[in-house]
């Protein structure tokens, strides 16, 4: 399918209109299985930041006072909306971010699902009522919208990361100013083009395509008419941010790097250990904060799943996007591909032996060979640092606390997996590992219905379930005194 899409939008969304950067520039937005030009999209500038905080600050005023009934019920139509556009958007995905139309698919139907989890939750905001310590008193609580909310997010999920913001965002009540990655904006401005259609309001979203990340993340993190910031990245920008934030002290959530160990115990099924590593390393070529990163396994089984994990591993079809049948796209950059290619080879000079792949992929460009390395030493940096590639280091281990002590020696602690079948081993390991994220065999972990979230140096907040709803709602305690007690009815006084 081409780019011919009515989704296909170069302008920014600001206060309900498609306009140009007010400086007028422009970039452009590449293919990056090709290096086609995609579209050439305003290149946003600070003044178009603040015009946009102040346009959601103006719809904010009416947009909290509609009740979360009618909210959900414009959430809903989004979904709906998206759910119909699907292979439109999946297309404009697949198209600027590289992954497998199949997979950009799914990211469809996971995006949308945010829409739907919150249009739902919209009308499931609870406040409390609490016993006061004196008479006449009531101490009641009230959940109350944040108020403008800034969202910056990432390239490797260009759909679903904002919907994950926007749609509890929304349904609390609060209003937004997004800035997607420069990587991928059509998939940011198709969703804000849906939105306007759904009927969301003027103002309520606003959409800053822009390479000047830097000077837009200075507004989005000082200007006082924002309340709260939502990042998806990298953890170093997360410390930028938070560092940023701190002037104002702005609620913050973040959801940065993470390191996840993937551990097979010896009583594991290895055909879904197989499975669920396939699963959790190679989807998005890699490119996920919760991909597995290393991989942990039990002497006794070690052989068989390497030799498993390679013949699986290099089965995978690498290809383009709409190639039939594609299974492995290309990395998102010139950068990333440089990376990996410096991540292994650290790794096989230290002494690890490569199984399969570790080379580019003979297709050229950003293309690389789905990748299983063996007998990775403890020291390889690709144990320490976030590979964003397809490539999966192997390590023994003997005993279960040789694998927790392991698994815990990383300053992440976004997303982990086990695969084992003792009840015992399996609450152990889920208690001890330090991690926001568990998956106890299984490889794939994300749904609107769980709060997604890391501890450590992977962030703060949780994203989709009732608790991605509370971080864009304030708590007001209201004590509500001067109660005038009931007359108190004395059976001795009445009349006989
Ligand atoms: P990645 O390595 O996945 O590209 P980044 O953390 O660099 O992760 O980028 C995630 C998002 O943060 C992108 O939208 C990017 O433009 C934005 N970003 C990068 N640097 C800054 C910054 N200094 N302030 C605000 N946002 C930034």
């Amino acid at each position: 399918m081409g780019l011919d899409s009515k989704l296909l939008h170069n302008q920014a969304f600001i206060g309900g209109r498609w306009v140009p950067a007010s400086d007028e520039r422009r970039f452009d937005v590449t293919d990056p299985a090709n290096g086609a030009v995609l579209a050439n999209v305003a290149d946003c500038a600070v003044q178009d930041a603040v015009a946009a905080i102040l346009a959601a600050q103006a719809a904010f005023a009416r947009w909290k006072e509609l009740p979360g009934k009618e909210r959900g019920r414009l959430l809903r139509r989004w979904f709906e909306l998206i759910t119909l556009r699907a292979e439109e958007l999946a297309c404009l995905l697949a198209h600027e971010q590289g992954k497998p139309l199949s997979e950009a698919k799914t990211e469809i139907a996971y995006a949308a699902s945010y829409a739907e989890w919150f249009s739902e939750e919209a009308r499931r905001i609870y406040g409390d009522v609490i016993a006061a310590p004196v008479a006449g008193r009531e101490i009641l609580v009230l959940k109350q919208p944040v108020g403008v909310v800034a969202a910056i997010t990432p390239w490797n999920f260009p759909s679903a990361m904002i919907t994950r913001k926007i749609a509890p965002a929304l349904a609390a009540g609060c209003t937004c100013v997004v800035k997607p990655a420069e990587e991928t904006p059509l998939s940011a401005l198709a969703l804000g083009a849906l939105a306007e259609a759904a009927g969301i309001p003027d103002g309520v979203i606003n959409i800053l395509p822009s390479t000047r990340a830097h000077e837009l993340g200075v507004v989005l993190t000082t200007h006082p008419f924002v309340r709260k910031v939502s990042f998806t990245g990298s953890t170093e920008v997360g410390r930028i941010i938070m560092r940023q934030c701190a002037g104002t002290i702005k609620k913050l959530s973040l959801e940065l790097g993470g390191n996840a160990p993937f551990i097979v115990f010896d009583d594991a099924d290895l055909d879904a250990a197989v499975a669920g590593a396939i699963a959790s390393k190679f989807r998005n070529s890699g490119q996920t904060c919760v991909c597995a990163n290393r991989f942990y396994v039990q002497a006794r089984i070690y052989d068989a799943f390497a030799e498993n994990l390679a013949a699986a591993a290099h089965a995978l079809k690498v290809g383009p996007p709409f190639e039939p049948g594609a299974e492995q796209g290309p990395l998102i950059s010139p950068n990333a591909l440089a990376k990996v290619e410096e991540l292994v080879a650290d790794g096989l000079t230290k002494g690890a032996k490569a199984l399969t792949g570790a080379r580019r992929h003979p297709l050229g460009g950003t293309f690389y060979e789905p990748t299983v390395l063996i007998d990775v030493p403890p020291g390889a940096r690709i144990v320490h640092e976030e590979i964003f590639g397809p490539v999966a280091p192997l390590i023994r281990f003997d005993t279960e606390e040789e694998a927790i002590a392991l698994a815990n020696a990383s300053d992440y602690g976004l997303a982990s997996y086990f695969y084992a079948s003792d009840m015992s081993r399996v609450f152990r390991i889920a208690r001890a590992i330090e991690a926001g994220i568990v998956g106890v065999n299984e490889g794939i972990i994300s749904t609107p219905e769980a709060p997604f979230g890391g501890i450590k140096q992977s962030g703060i907040g949780r994203e989709g379930s009732r608790y991605g709803l509370e971080e864009y709602l304030d708590i007001k305690y209201v004590c509500l005194g001067g109660i005038a007690p009931a007359a108190i009815d004395d059976p001795g006084n009445r009349p006989r």
